[in-house]
């Protein structure tokens, strides 16, 4: 918000901040990026210290969590969905349109590599955090600004508040699809003991990014990869048949879930503590300079 909304009382030309977002449709050329740095011994870009890394190691580590405790852009749609206390719209996606974000994120890998930069951020991305437009000719230009008003406002406010749901996260977002994919070598899987379910389907109706799936509830009582790692639906479920499992192995009492919620908030200190006081001190001097 900082970046995005108050940079122009002070900061007319800044460089935009480290965005995860923009390493998941770029990961190929970050890879090879980190190669060239390898190869041609230019240290200072290469090794475990980059925040590329640091992403990577959280996707290994809390996984899909990222998305619901650590993204601090999650927090635009999912303060939208708490507005009304009712969905106006009960939103359904067929199977099918379910994995439209790995088709996506497949789409970015491939034209990004290409073409060599983040084709994302320049024409789909509602968060645009790069500071300029991909060219001045006017036609491309009015194009992207078309894109970053209509995926803003459809996904991040309009759907969000009607439905309940986190649908630009669960949706469009090419960091989602990738924790989607990688995120299950996270150990920590929220799951369901089928001996407890009552079949009520609360968890399906709770969950923000439609991970569960009310009508195969009934064969496969499954959650999705496409979970977030919430914890909303242990937390609505009437029979507490949903947990935090590691490793597979149901854990009794309440320990998986404190050691993941515990990591997951380390970790999000550590991600803060890199952006949230420059930022503090960047509004304070703003205002300042702006009175
Ligand atoms: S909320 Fe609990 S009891 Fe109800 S369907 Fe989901 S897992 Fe089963
Ligand atoms: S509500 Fe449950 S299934 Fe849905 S994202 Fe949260 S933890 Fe996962």
């Amino acid at each position: 918000m900082e970046f995005k909304f108050f940079r122009f009382l002070k900061f007319p030309v800044i460089e935009a901040p480290y965005c995860h977002i923009a390493l998941a449709p770029t990961i190929f050329n970050f890879f090879h990026a980190q190669f060239l740095a390898l190869t041609s011994g230019n240290w200072h870009i290469w090794g475990f210290l980059t925040l590329g890394f640091l992403w990577l190691f959280l996707i290994f580590t809390i996984g899909q969590g990222i998305c619901s405790w650590v993204c601090f852009y999650g927090g635009i749609d999912e303060a939208f969905s708490k507005i009304l206390p009712k969905p106006l719209i009960k939103l359904k996606i067929s199977k099918k349109w379910r994995d439209f974000p790995l088709a996506f994120l497949v789409f970015l890998l491939v034209i990004s590599i290409f073409h060599g930069a983040a084709i994302f951020c320049s024409w789909f991305c509602p968060l645009k955090m790069t500071p300029s437009f991909g060219d001045n000719l006017i036609l491309p230009r009015a194009m992207q600004i078309f894109f970053f008003v209509f995926i803003f406002g459809l996904f991040l406010i309009l759907l969000p508040i009607l439905t309940k749901k986190r649908t630009f996260c669960g949706f469009i977002c090419p960091f989602g699809a990738l924790v989607c994919i990688c995120g299950n070598v996270s150990p920590y899987r929220v799951t369901i003991d089928k001996e407890k379910c009552t079949l009520c389907k609360k968890c399906a109706e709770i969950c923000p990014v439609l991970a569960i799936d009310g009508e195969e509830l009934v064969e496969k009582y499954k959650i999705s990869s496409y979970c977030n790692k919430c914890g909303k639906c242990i937390d609505a479920c009437p029979a507490q048949a949903i947990g935090v499992s590691i490793l597979g192995k149901k854990e009794k009492g309440l320990l998986a879930r404190n050691i993941f919620i515990f990591i997951a908030l380390l970790l999000t200190g550590v991600i803060s503590g890199n952006f949230v006081p420059q930022a503090i001190l960047g509004l304070i001097e703003g205002f300042r300079w702006f009175r």
